[in-house]
């Protein structure tokens, strides 16, 4: 039996940098608020409520002085804007790539050009990214863009963990609505590398494990790009989840996370495979 993690699996650098600061400022001051949990992982936000993280609906609901973290997915301008008028510390844990995101998407917008977004309606990274213009337009899927009018000038960005197979769908149409068409391509480097992995790995294993919370849009994705590519393919959230019967007969198993996954879970999980595995072959 052989078991394959894939290179990159788990916390992309943005997240990992996020929680690491939502830890350090729990500790610094006793405790730290959040719009929204940190990541999509239930074991990373019950660590981080121990710690002293709370997470609040609203910057109303945070005490005058206390810190305010801002998530690696990007915040609201509106959001910012209410806080710099509030006695909070802000503590900003922003992902450089979603800020870069922001920039463009801001000039392009002050340039005139329609924006549009490819991406999840209601996900924050997008209402963050959408924030930044005038009158912005998200689309999900080629059928959404089937829908728009045609234009003269637009701008196109997409969510930074967004399939490149929709994001190219999506651009196909738009190329038959749009005259003056501007494409930057955004979807962030760790996604693009986990992506490529994770099709590789789908298609030499005979089994895939994809690691990652239900609620994380990130590992869904993941286990969409291997399921098309491998019929065994589970998503599970710990080790818990995973069924002997899976890896009867067996002999390549490849594993993969989500970018909101932490390390010690993918560790687990592995642990939890081998022990699987070692009762079979007695
Ligand atoms: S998925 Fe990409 S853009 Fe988002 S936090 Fe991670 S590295 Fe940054």
């Amino acid at each position: 039996m052989e078991i394959t993690v894939a290179k990159d699996a788990g916390y992309c650098f943005g997240v990992r940098d996020a929680v690491k600061l939502a830890f350090e400022a729990a500790e610094e001051y006793g405790n730290v608020y959040m719009l929204g949990d940190v990541v999509h992982n239930e074991r990373v936000v019950e660590n981080l409520a121990d710690a002293g993280a709370k997470v609040v609906d609203s910057l109303d609901e945070i005490p005058d002085g206390a810190p305010v973290l801002f998530r690696a997915h990007g915040t609201a301008t509106e959001v910012w804007d209410q806080a710099r008028g509030k006695n909070i510390r802000i503590i900003d844990a922003t992902c450089p790539l979603v800020q870069d995101i922001h920039d463009e998407v801001r000039r392009t917008s002050e340039d005139g050009r329609q924006v549009i977004i490819i991406g999840d309606h209601g996900h924050d990274e997008v209402v963050g990214i959408a924030s930044q213009a005038r009158t912005p337009i998200v689309v999900a899927t080629p059928d959404e863009a089937r829908q728009l009018r045609k234009m003269k000038r637009a701008a196109v960005v997409s969510q930074s963990t967004q399939m490149i197979e929709n994001v190219q769908a999506i651009i196909n149409v738009l190329m038959t609505k749009v005259y003056d068409l501007h494409f930057v391509n955004t979807i962030c480097f760790p996604t693009k590398r986990n992506h490529e992995q994770i099709k590789r790995l789908a298609a030499e294993s005979d089994l895939m494990i994809v690691i990652g919370s239900f609620t994380s849009a990130n590992s869904k994705r993941l286990t969409q790009l291997a399921g098309e590519r491998n019929a065994d393919t589970y998503q599970v959230t710990g080790k818990d989840a995973l069924k002997p019967e899976w890896f009867d007969g067996v002999n390549k198993i490849g594993i993969s996370a989500g970018a909101s996954t932490p390390d010690e879970l993918i560790a687990e999980v592995r642990a939890g495979i081998e022990e699987i595995c070692a009762e079979l072959v007695v």
